[in-house]
Order: structure tokens, then C-alpha cells, then sequence
């Protein structure tokens, strides 16, 4: 009978950064490893929301809404632990 013990560690990935490459790169593991116990996906962003900077002009001439360009990190990625911390080394708060 297999135990904690027996089981190997879990494959690792730490993703820096909460931007289109962090979110995009999440989104993708969450696809293909989101089933798996045996890899833990970390992204560390100093942020805790993704901007969708293609439509910040539009927030600028008032043709849409900040919060429609805004997305709160822990509502894209359901499955990868998400920790806002600025990587210079201050820890801010959890998602
Ligand atoms: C106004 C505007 C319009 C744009 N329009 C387009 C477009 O139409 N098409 C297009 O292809 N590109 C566009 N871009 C460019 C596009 O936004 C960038 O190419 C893209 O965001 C780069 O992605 P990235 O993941 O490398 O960096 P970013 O998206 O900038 O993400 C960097 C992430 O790292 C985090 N971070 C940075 N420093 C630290 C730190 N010290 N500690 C912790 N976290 C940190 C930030 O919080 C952020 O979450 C536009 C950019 C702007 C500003």
C-alpha cells in the first residue's frame, strides 16, 4: 500500500511575474498539469490583478471602464497558488 512517504516529490514551477507572459504561461500549466498532484505551479507577481494593456487607451478616452480591463489573479487561475510579493524582496499580502 502506497503512503505519503512513497511518493515522490511533486514537480515544481515558480512563474515570475503577473503579466501577459506569467498569466498566459499559468494558464497553459493549468490546461495541461491541472489534474496532476505531482506538479505544483507557483506564480509570484507584485500585483495581485492582470491588466489588459491593449485596452488602456480606451480607459483613457472614457470608452470603457477601468474595471473591465482589470482581472483579480485568483479568478484567472484557479489552480496555481498565487502569492503577491515584490521580488526585491517585500512580502505584501496573499491573494
Ligand atoms: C498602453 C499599452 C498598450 C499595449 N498594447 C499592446 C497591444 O495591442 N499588443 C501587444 O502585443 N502588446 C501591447 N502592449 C505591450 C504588452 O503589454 C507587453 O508586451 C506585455 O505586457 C509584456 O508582457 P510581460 O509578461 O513580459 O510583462 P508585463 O505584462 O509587464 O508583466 C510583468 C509582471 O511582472 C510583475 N513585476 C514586475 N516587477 C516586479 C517585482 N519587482 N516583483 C514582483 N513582480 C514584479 C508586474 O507586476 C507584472 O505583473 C501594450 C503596452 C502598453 C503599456
Amino acid at each position: 500500500m502506497a503512503t505519503g512517504r512513497d511518493s515522490p516529490s511533486p514537480r515544481r514551477v515558480l512563474i515570475l511575474g503577473g503579466g501577459f507572459g506569467g498569466i498566459y504561461t499559468a494558464l497553459e500549466l493549468e490546461k495541461r498539469f491541472g489534474d496532476r498532484a505531482d506538479v505544483e505551479v507557483t506564480l509570484v507577481s507584485r500585483d495581485n490583478f492582470f491588466l489588459f494593456t491593449p485596452m488602456l487607451h480606451e480607459v483613457a478616452a472614457c470608452d470603457v471602464e477601468l474595471t473591465n480591463i482589470v482581472n483579480p489573479i485568483r479568478k484567472l487561475l484557479t489552480r496555481t497558488r498565487c502569492e503577491v510579493t515584490d521580488l526585491d524582496g517585500h512580502s505584501r499580502q496573499s491573494l
